[in-house]
């Protein structure tokens, strides 16, 4: 007993100082005094000794520093330096953009959660608020979507100006430039309402204020670029896009095969230095009616007119529309969503240095400028239509499904449909937390290369989720598709977010975790460039110093991951309330769990980890769970931790620790090195996988939020386009929500009238009469049973079409007439339709 006490005690000193994350001294002197103190009062000497003189020859070389670095850590480095893979420039770039924000306090295994709730909420300015309740909700008020997607595959010209003259385009150019100068939370409020009515419009605002000229030129312009162009893109004078993509280059964007050649030729009688351009795009939002052509290029000078360097390479330029040689104007139709899309091609297109973005010096700096300002546009623009997207599912599918009847019972009481609606809810809830932490790290001044790649990618996915269990609720009604179908052209317009700025699968296989491991870890990118430092023993005394940091950072994971596991994350203090604490102390663990496997796996498999996708897709979705449950718990704080909120917290929750749970299995479980995943398990999953799904009890509560007035149901709401305006089909279906409600028990007692088989009549009014005559309802109540039956009828009803509506392609002269109606967007040098044919 004695010889387990002093055991013991040595262990739980070595345990603790690991949990806590002591320096390597405190642990010697707190494991040695543990070790003596017990093995002398209880009498187990010899184990004593042998354990002292056991720690003594661990500890003593560990802390004799200069032998240490000479004996311990210079094979390391040797041998470090030598797997470690090397960088194409590309990934150096990759990995040097952007800044770590919360996530990296996830990756630490031990986050301080007052650092998350330090940050301060995010609000709409005044002014900010002014245009969300003024222009956004006039243009909202504009749209008719079947007009747009399916007469005219186009906005209608009021439209185009109406976005033109209110500066939807120039949200983020500065008020110094004519331009909005608004928040990113403004921006992903903007769209998020946009895309509750219309994803083309959506996306057609987007565009200019993502990733494309106006960023690059506020980031890398010269001042008589900035000048020229941001006040004509604030007001739409010029229309802009960007063109990075073509046949043969798409997600592997850098390997573009499009190139320009330094030359000189003679322009209007002057010799000009300049670029003969070749290129072929594709997938170009906005190409067919921009005037103004953002172009990425490789670049090269073999005749050594700008110096030595003969490939330059990746570099940006801004070509005019009217540029000789610039083809542009036919389209591409995106799954039925007519956003402006096409192609951009030409061949020997010359055009002077000065439309090189920044200037000549800024020749070849092109992948790093692009990389450089990508988190910023990723973080808002698809995270946030995708999140008003999912909250315009709730308004609609949450009504729909209380509004529609079978079996004598709205659907929404039937347990397969409540778990369809509980996922709309849970998810829309996280999605919305999720979009709204990223925008908030944008306007704190991050620019969030890890987050926007998790926004991105989950704010998609789970707008695919939520898009499928929609038209699961809707049946019939979602699938025939006209203007009284709000949802079928959300469910189409789903693969277009999953494939744009970078394609979903490759976002979680390479781009979360890949940088996320490397960018967050508190040691990983300083010991790679450790190797870098040329001056040997300055090398030597940096690499020793995060080599042991990182070793004690190792050791205290795995404790805590055992400990957090064994004690079901109810060990020590946390943050949070009474409430939430039990949440903050899962993600501890997981946490935890989370830094222990991403060392191990790096450690254990090396550069070859990049090949193993399968992995670090799921230590991605390990992260990405836990980052989105941080957001919700941010945003439960922020909205004043209301009550009201706590089902859709709670699923939410639970969804994400399942995921979490289910991803950690999957990682461990297909790990190739058998033993390293046996070891992994038990400090990971000490007791077995105890995390289940949101159980059907938490469902029901989040279907029945959604399906009637809540508060919680108005806070999923927020920014969705609600006036019931004739253009609006969810928003005077969500109006007729309350008086549906209020004609349930009426039509209760109804309905229970119609089964005693008291009526004489089939037709449902005559019956009405026939219950007021036997005063089985009030007149009151007979005249609202009508109302509403006659009210609903729209919204159970679908449209019907001669087939000469649905055709594409009328008479020759209705497409004549058609081009005709279209030129005003479009200017003379442009190849139409007929041009082209012709
Ligand atoms: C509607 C629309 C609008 C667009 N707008 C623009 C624009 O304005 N400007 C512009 O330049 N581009 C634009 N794009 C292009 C878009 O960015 C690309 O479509 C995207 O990068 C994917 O390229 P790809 O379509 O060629 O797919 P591919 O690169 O052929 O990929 C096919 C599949 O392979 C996967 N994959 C590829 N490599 C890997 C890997 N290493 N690991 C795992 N999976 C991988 C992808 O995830 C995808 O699932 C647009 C595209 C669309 C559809």
């Amino acid at each position: 007993m004695s010889v387990l006490l002093t055991i013991l005690a040595a262990l739980i000193a070595t345990g603790a100082c690991a949990y806590h994350r002591t320096s390597l001294r405190t642990w010697a002197i707190a494991t040695l005094a543990a070790t003596f103190v017990v093995g002398l009062f209880s009498g187990a000497i010899g184990t004593m000794v042998i354990l002292l003189i056991i720690e003594l020859a661990i500890a003593v070389p560990l802390l004799m520093v200069s032998f240490r670095r000479r004996n311990i850590t210079a094979p390391i480095l040797k041998t470090f330096a030598k797997v470690t893979p090397k960088l194409s420039d590309t990934e150096q770039t990759a990995l040097e953009a952007g800044t770590i924000g919360f996530e990296g306090e996830l990756f630490s295994g031990k986050p301080d959660w007052s650092v998350l709730m330090r940050q301060p909420k995010p609000v709409l300015s005044v002014e900010e608020q002014a245009f969300m309740d003024g222009p956004v909700e006039e243009l909202c008020g504009m749209l008719d979507d079947w007009q747009i997607t399916h007469e005219l595959a186009d906005l209608p010209p009021n439209v185009w100006d109406f976005i033109k003259k209110n500066k939807f385009f120039g949200m983020i150019i500065p008020k110094s430039y004519g331009g909005l100068q608004f928040s990113a939370l403004a921006h992903s409020a903007v769209l998020q309402k946009l895309s509750t009515i219309s994803s083309t419009v959506a996306s057609t605002v987007a565009v200019p204020n993502s990733l494309g000229p106006a960023e690059l030129l506020l980031h890398y312009g010269s001042d008589e670029q900035k000048n020229h162009y941001l006040p004509r893109l604030a007001v739409g004078e010029d229309i802009p896009c960007f063109a990075l993509t073509g046949p043969y280059a798409g997600s592997d964007a850098t390997s573009l095969p499009d190139y320009g050649i330094v030359c000189k030729q003679t322009v209007d009688g002057v010799e000009t230095l300049g670029l003969k351009l070749t290129f072929n795009k594709h997938y170009i939002t906005l190409a067919p009616i921009a005037t103004v052509v953002g172009l990425a290029f490789r670049m090269y000078d073999p005749e050594h007119l700008l110096g030595e360097k003969e490939d330059l390479g990746i570099t940006l330029a801004l070509l005019p529309r009217a540029t000789p040689g610039l083809q542009i104007g036919r389209r591409h139709f995106p799954l039925n969503v007519p956003f402006q899309n096409g192609p951009v091609q030409g061949k020997d297109v010359f055009v002077p240095m000065s439309t090189l973005i920044g200037g000549p010096h800024m020749a070849g700096h092109g992948w790093r400028m692009l990389v450089e300002c990508l988190s910023v546009g990723r973080a808002i623009s698809l995270p946030s239509s995708a999140t008003g997207a999912v909250r315009g599912a709730v308004a609609a599918t949450g009504a729909y499904a209380r509004i529609r009847k079978q079996f004598g019972l709205s659907i929404a009481r039937f347990e397969g449909v409540e778990e369809a609606l509980a996922r709309i809810g849970g998810l829309t809830y996280a999605t919305a937390a999720l979009s709204k932490s990223t925008a908030a790290a944008v306007d704190r001044g991050e620019k969030p290369a890890v987050t926007s790649a998790i926004a991105k990618y989950h704010a998609t996915e789970w707008g695919r989720e939520v898009a499928a269990n929609t038209m699961d609720v809707l049946g019939g009604k979602g699938v025939q598709m006209g203007p009284k179908n709000y949802a079928g052209r959300s469910f189409q317009a789903v693969p277009i977010a999953i494939t744009v700025e970078g394609a979903n699968i490759m976002t979680r296989s390479l781009m979360i975790f890949g940088q996320g491991a490397i960018r967050c870890h508190p040691y990983v990118l300083k010991e790679m460039q450790a190797l870098a430092i040329a001056d040997r023993s300055e090398q030597l005394k940096t690499f020793d110093r995060l080599l042991f940091s990182h070793l004690g950072f190792g050791v205290s994971n795995a404790v805590r991951s055992l400990v957090l596991g064994l004690t079901g994350s109810r060990l020590g203090e946390s943050a949070g309330d009474a409430y939430t604490r039990r949440y903050y102390r899962k993600l501890d663990r997981y946490s935890a769990a989370l830094a222990l496997c991403a060392d191990v796996f790096m450690g254990v498999l090396g550069g070859k980890l990049k090949f193993k996708e399968k992995l670090s897709a799921r230590l991605g979705d390990v992260l990405s769970n836990i980052y989105i449950a941080s957001a919700m718990l941010k945003h439960y704080e922020d909205s004043g931790r209301p009550e009201s909120d706590r089902p859709l917290l709670a699923w939410a929750f639970h969804e994400c620790m399942w995921r979490t749970q289910t991803a950690l299995d999957g990682a461990i479980r297909n790990f190739p090195v058998r033993p390293v995943a046996w070891l992994l398990r038990a400090l990971v999953f000490p007791f077995g996988r105890r995390e289940v799904p949101p159980s059907d009890r938490l469902g029901r509560r989040v279907a029945a939020l959604i399906t009637g007035p809540s508060e919680a149901r108005d806070h999923l709401l927020e920014y969705v386009y609600l006036t019931p305006t004739p253009n609006n089909v969810v928003g005077r279906l969500n109006a007729l929500l309350p008086e549906v409600i209020l004609a349930e028990p009426v039509d209760r007692k109804f309905a229970k009238a119609q089964k005693s088989g008291q009526f004489k009549s089939l037709e449902y009014v005559d019956q009405l009469a026939e219950a007021e005559k036997a005063g089985v309802l009030t007149a009151t109540e007979s005249a609202l049973l009508k109302h509403v039956r006659e009210s609903l009828y729209e919204f159970i009803s679908v449209d019907d079409f001669h087939t000469d509506e649905l055709r594409a392609f009328k008479t020759r002269a209705d497409r004549q007439a058609e081009a005709q109606a279209d030129a005003w967007i479009r200017k003379p040098e442009v190849r139409t339709p007929e041009s082209a044919e012709g």
